[in-house]
């Protein structure tokens, strides 16, 4: 397979193009740099079946391949609301030209979407069927909004076009090769505990979270692209904690003298989510094997190597 991932330098592409590569498929990884970093990649630099594009998926490209996965996009709240106009644009017109592309060609297209299209549900957990609580003009809009709008233009593509899709609801994700600055709660929590500084828990951390190991999540999505699937499936782990919870464990495992420290809520920061992954059970036969712990485990000593903490 000629495979394109988009968004392939950043967290979960550089970790989805390590398995296409090991299974025999060709690789071009798309990527502004924006988040991403070319070290998460450098390892497979001068593999045959690897190509690296600098490209920004707003504008338009080309390449003759049977598989896209469309990742590009900013992940983390900071990030994303550094410039929301450009992360709406990333999402709607990335969408529009992965499709474009697909149609074209007649590859087969995959949507990151994103939990966050629930909002801040009111419905526990989040069945596919929930159509969300998402306000359409907060700070975090650009994001929800934005992927809500390439989930719409993948279904009408696929509808008007007959594009073959596929589309992931990913819940929180966490691994090595996330971003040490990017604001995520699972590397601030790590970072902050290695380095001995306060855990900034925000609000009184009840809000809970799922987690999601990384290699559980790239099994899912690999299962999902190969599966005749063509409506939007929750990927995430159903583990539920709370980040009082989660700083308990990073503390306990980090040891040090790290204190809690409580700061204002952001706002529309969702209170609870939870994937209901009856469908992907069924689908894939998918389920979560890395319990938090082990997981957190993994993601600390990568860390401490990657810090030199
Ligand atoms: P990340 O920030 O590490 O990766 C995103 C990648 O996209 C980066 O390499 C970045 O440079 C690139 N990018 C951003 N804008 C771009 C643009 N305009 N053109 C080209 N490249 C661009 O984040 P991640 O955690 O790896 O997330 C990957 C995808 O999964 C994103 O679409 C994100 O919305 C989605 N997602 C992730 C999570 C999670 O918990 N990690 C949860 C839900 C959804
Ligand atoms: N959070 C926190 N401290 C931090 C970073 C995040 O308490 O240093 C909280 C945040 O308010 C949210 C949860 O952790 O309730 C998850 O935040 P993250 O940005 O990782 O993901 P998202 O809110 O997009 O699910």
């Amino acid at each position: 397979m000629r495979v394109l991932v988009t968004g392939g330098a950043g967290f979960l592409g550089s970790h989805l193009i390590d398995r296409l590569l090991e299974q025999g498929d060709d690789v071009i990884c798309l990527d502004n740099y924006f988040t991403g970093r070319k070290a998460n990649v450098a390892h497979h630099l001068g593999n045959p079946n690897f190509e690296l594009m600098r490209h920004d998926v707003i504008e338009p490209f080309k390449a003759e391949v049977d598989r896209i996965y469309n990742l590009a996009c900013p992940a983390s709240p900071p990030h994303y609301q550094y410039n929301a106009i450009k992360t709406i644009k990333t999402s709607v017109m990335g969408a529009i030209n992965c499709l474009g592309l697909a149609k074209r060609t007649q590859a087969r297209v995959f949507q990151a979407s994103t939990s966050e299209v629930y909002g801040d549900p009111e419905l526990h957990p989040q069945p596919e069927s929930y159509w969300g609580n998402v306000n359409p003009i907060g700070i975090r809009s650009c994001y929800d909004e934005g992927k809500r709008c390439a989930e719409t233009l993948f279904m009408d593509y696929h509808r008007q076009n007959g594009v073959d899709i596929r589309i992931v609801r990913i819940f929180n994700t966490y691994g090595p090769r996330m971003n040490a600055e990017d604001g995520r709660v699972v590397s601030n929590f790590i970072v902050q505990a290695l380095k001995g500084e306060d855990i900034t828990i925000y609000g009184d951390g009840t809000q809970t979270r799922s987690f999601c190991y990384v290699d559980d999540l790239i099994r899912g999505f690999m299962g999902l692209m190969e599966s005749d699937y063509a409506l939007p499936m929750n990927i995430g782990n159903p583990g539920e904690f709370t980040m009082l919870e989660l700083a308990e464990e990073v503390l306990k495992q980090v040891g040090g003298s790290s204190k809690l420290v409580f700061q204002d809520l952001p706002q529309d920061d969702p209170k609870q989510r939870q994937p209901d992954i009856t469908i992907a059970k069924r689908e894939l036969s998918w389920e979560p094997q890395v319990p938090l712990a082990e997981g957190l485990e993994k993601t600390i000593s990568y860390f401490r190597q990657d810090l030199g903490l």
